[in-house]
């Protein structure tokens, strides 16, 4: 093991990674660490060295990690001390940032608190639905923080963002990638649990019936460059939809959204949407931009 500090969670070497993502794809991390708590993980970024980048994944739905090795460090807080709900008063409940926000939806039906129903659309954890002010149906992110935890990649040191330091907008937030959440504070209000259900199973329902959720995908893979010229029209109307490229579509489901068919590789995909992006160009003059994250460096074949 390189000169790493030690911890009380799982640090591992060569650590695969396909498996952690909902695309199946990528390649292997050099060191790969699931810290135990918060004091491990702030002790351990500490004392990390710096030159390793430090790259963090949630349950890995918006995220294509490139093929090859992964050069630095991946954190994954896969640990109880990160997935627990605490209530804090009706309305207001504190989540781990590994939480599932499935979860947390159904433990707000649970316990009367509405406005958190969008989060049954979203198959990721709270911590990945920051960055990317993650909604869909009229609900997100921005509408429900209250306030988020963090701990600086660099130094280990804890801060707390409060709804305005966080900066959201359309799939944005102003939080720089510098630091790893370990909790989210959000924010309902007093509903009616029956009521709430019935809103997540419609949810869900209109979900699946427009969206191949149940395939290797991450979801959307664009931004909607505008109301008018949502991302899956313009990649339809320019003629994407269906093409493949080694293993990977563009779905026939839904035109925004990229799937591994096939045993595609994470080179397949990129090059897939970086076609698609040109065709959208070509035919449109707008350039799209990602809403999923790219991680790890693509390597040259023939430099
Ligand atoms: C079928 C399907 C449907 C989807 N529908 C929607 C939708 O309707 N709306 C929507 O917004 N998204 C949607 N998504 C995308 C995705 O589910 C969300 O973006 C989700 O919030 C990502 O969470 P994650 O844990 O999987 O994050 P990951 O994919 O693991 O990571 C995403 C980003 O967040 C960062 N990150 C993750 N955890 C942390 C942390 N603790 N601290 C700091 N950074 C962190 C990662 O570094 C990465 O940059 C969909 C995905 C799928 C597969």
């Amino acid at each position: 093991m390189k000169d790493l500090p030690k911890v009380k969670g799982e640090l591992l070497e060569d650590y695969e990674l396909a498996s952690l993502t909902r695309f199946k794809t990528g390649g292997v991390a050099e060191v790969y660490f699931s810290p135990r708590d918060v004091d491990d993980l702030s002790n351990f970024l500490k004392k990390a060295p710096k030159d390793m980048p430090i790259h963090i994944i949630g349950f890995g739905s918006n995220v294509l990690i490139r093929d090859g090795v992964l050069n630095g460090i991946v954190i994954r807080l896969q640990n109880d001390n990160f997935s627990q709900i605490e209530k804090i008063d009706d309305t207001t409940i504190r989540c781990g940032a590994f939480t599932s926000s499935i979860a947390i939806s159904k433990f707000c039906a649970e316990n009367n608190i509405s406005g958190m129903e969008f989060l049954f659309g979203i198959p990721g954890t709270i911590g990945g639905a920051i960055l990317t002010n993650a909604g869909c149906f009229g609900g997100e992110m921005k509408d429900i923080v209250v306030s988020v935890d963090a701990i600086d990649k660099i130094n280990g040191e804890k801060k707390t963002f409060s709804l305005d330091e966080c900066g959201f907008s359309y799939r944005k937030s102003n939080i720089s990638s510098r630091w790893v959440f370990t909790s989210v504070v959000i924010k309902g209000v007093a509903g009616k649990k029956e009521e709430i259900l019935k809103k997540m199973d419609e949810i869900k329902t209109k979900k699946d019936s427009v969206q191949p959720t149940y395939t290797k995908t991450t979801g959307s893979t664009f931004k909607n460059p505008s109301t008018e010229h949502p991302a899956w029209k313009l990649i339809k109307e320019a003629g994407c939809q269906g093409m493949k490229l080694g293993g990977a579509v563009v779905s026939p489901v839904h035109a925004n959204f990229i799937v591994n068919e096939d045993n595609a590789t994470s080179a397949d995909i990129e090059d897939l949407a970086e076609k698609v992006r040109l065709m959208v160009y070509e035919k449109f003059g707008i350039m799209l931009e990602y809403e999923i994250k790219i991680i790890g460096s693509r390597k040259l074949e023939n430099p």
